[in-house]
């Protein structure tokens, strides 16, 4: 499609013309080809911007992940694919990112229909950050040597990394496209085949993705999709005895399920991305209110805070507690929720109708312990047949009010006081999370010394969300362990050799 190369849909009607056009991958893809799921059953795929649907999806279960298994355990051993030369691989997956730059519409289209963030953040963010990451990785694969270990001289150690064989992935919805390929680049890159499973709320992306990169070159089976519900096609990759990797983004809770599938079938190998409940603190002596103002509100509203990473603890230090929130409600004011098909929209809709019941039934939780509602609250775009929330600010939230402990994984912002740094750093570090944090201070003693206290992956220095492929990504205490991004991700996708050759 030379769709990218024209200057592409640039108004609401022009999208929704474009979207009215395409062709959805409803089947699943297997063994390099499209078949149904071996039930025939099939579930709908409901678009949160409407709650239209958009088609019906192969329904995957045991039995079907048990036929892209062996598919993707036989092209692994044929060494069609992991005994290529690094260098063959490269081009394939520089191939590959090429055809998703080419069909960037079509696939930040599709990424919108399914789980409704806006078309300008899918064309913007998503599309070109995963194309990326497969690109980063395609390149890195061929200059990534192995060692020889320091021996005496009637020996030579070698200590070789080999991909695991057959990888499972099980992703979220709330970056579809993005969340695959930060699997996908470190895990094809190393030589291993991969039975996906996308989210059952946003599987369109993924389909469209196994087909491009087939055309890509990719050998058939090295990368399946076998979309379907949690209980049955993700359980059935967690169980199965021939997957010797699994890597998860997801909740805490399921991450647990996958600990135990585990130790119940084979030990496979588990790398778990999950939760967050994230601090952004702000100290009284930060240099610039505004920006972090900016920050504070779209480190929680970006993505309608459907992002494992949001800033959904707001730490403010009381001397400047008024002032903050003043301006940060005038920005978070200006965030409202659109049609996620309008270019100018910044805000789209919850992912579906049961993720907005939940963020609108904990806004009722926090007020019931005593939180205070100063901005939203309500749900948004009635008319609409969506599923739309609006930013949602709470003040004097108590540290262990239960909106300031669990995840919502909404537009809803917790608003808590501290005085001091030690105080700071004991509530931000107070959750069963450790995701990211991020700290305002112009006083360098502070913000090392919080950098060092904070117990999470990832933390920012008068900023937030500030990332780039070559920093790892992942979580300390219950948001997980292992890593995507950086070479560092190759480390779950690979197992390390020694081999001892004796010199008679
Ligand atoms: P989820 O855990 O409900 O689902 C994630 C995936 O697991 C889906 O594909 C789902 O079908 C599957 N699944 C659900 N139940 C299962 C079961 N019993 N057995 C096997 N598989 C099962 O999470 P979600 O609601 O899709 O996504 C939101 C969560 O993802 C949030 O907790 C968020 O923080 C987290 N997340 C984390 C990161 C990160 O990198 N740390 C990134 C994005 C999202």
């Amino acid at each position: 499609m030379a769709a990218s190369q024209s200057r592409g849909p640039q108004t609401l009607d022009q999208w929704e013309a474009r979207a009215g056009a395409l062709d959805f991958r409803h089947l699943a893809f297997i063994d390099g080809r499209f078949v149904p799921a071996v039930s025939g059953k099939t579930f709908p795929c409901i678009s949160p911007t409407d709650g239209r649907v958009l088609t019906h999806v192969a329904a995957c279960e045991a039995d079907d992940v048990d036929v892209a298994v062996a598919s993707a355990r036989r092209v692994f051993d044929s060494g069609a694919w992991s005994r290529m030369a690094p260098r063959g691989r490269k081009k394939i997956l520089l191939k590959f990112a090429e055809l998703m730059r080419r069909h960037a519409e079509e696939l930040a289209l599709l990424e919108t229909l399914d789980m409704g963030k806006p078309i300008g953040d899918s064309l913007g963010v998503d599309v070109p950050g995963s194309a990326n990451t497969i690109q980063w990785y395609a390149e890195a694969i061929d200059k990534v040597y192995d060692e020889i270990a320091p021996t005496a001289h009637n020996a030579i150690g070698l200590i070789t990394r080999e991909p695991v064989g057959v990888v499972g992935a099980v992703v979220p919805w709330n970056f579809p496209l993005l969340m695959t390929c930060w699997k996908l680049g470190p895990a094809l890159a190393t030589g291993n085949s991969v039975v996906l499973k996308p989210a059952e709320q946003s599987p369109l992306t993924a389909l469209r993705l196994a087909e491009l990169a087939i055309e890509a070159g990719l050998p058939a089976g090295v990368l399946n999709v076998v979309p379907g519900f949690g209980e049955t096609a993700g359980a059935a990759i967690g169980l199965h005895m021939d997957v010797d990797a699994l890597t998860f983004t997801g909740s805490t809770q399921v991450g647990k399920y996958f600990l135990e599938y585990s130790g119940r079938s084979n030990m496979k190998a588990v790398s778990l991305e999950c939760g967050g409940k994230s601090p952004h603190i702000v100290m009284a002596d930060c240099a610039d209110l505004d920006l972090a103002a900016t920050k504070a509100a779209w480190g929680i509203f970006y993505n309608q805070g459907e992002v494992c990473t949001a800033g959904s603890r707001l730490l403010v230090e009381e001397p400047i507690k008024e002032e903050f929130l003043e301006k940060l409600a005038k920005v978070a004011a200006g965030i409202q929720p659109g049609n996620p098909l309008d270019p100018a929209t910044k805000m789209g809709a919850m992912v579906d109708e049961q993720q907005m019941e939940r963020v609108l039934s904990y806004i009722e939780t926090g007020k019931d312990d005593g939180g205070e509602v100063i901005l939203g609250g309500q749900r948004a775009r009635l008319n609409s047949g969506g599923f739309y929330v609006e930013p949602t600010i709470f003040d004097k939230v108590r540290p262990h009010a239960r909106i300031a402990q669990e995840e919502i994984f909404g537009p809803v912002l917790s608003t808590l006081t501290f005085n001091g740094l030690d105080e700071a750093i004991r509530i931000g570090n107070d959750t069963i999370y450790g995701l990211a944090a991020a700290i305002w201070t112009k006083d360098i003693d502070k913000a090392m010394g919080a950098a060092r206290a904070l117990r999470s992956g990832l933390v920012w220095v008068n900023g937030w969300d500030e990332d780039d492929i070559t920093m790892p990504f992942g979580g300390f205490k219950q948001s997980g362990f292992g890593r995507d991004r950086s070479l560092h991700a190759m480390e779950k996708y690979t197992q390390l050799k020694s081999t001892w050759i004796s010199i008679r």
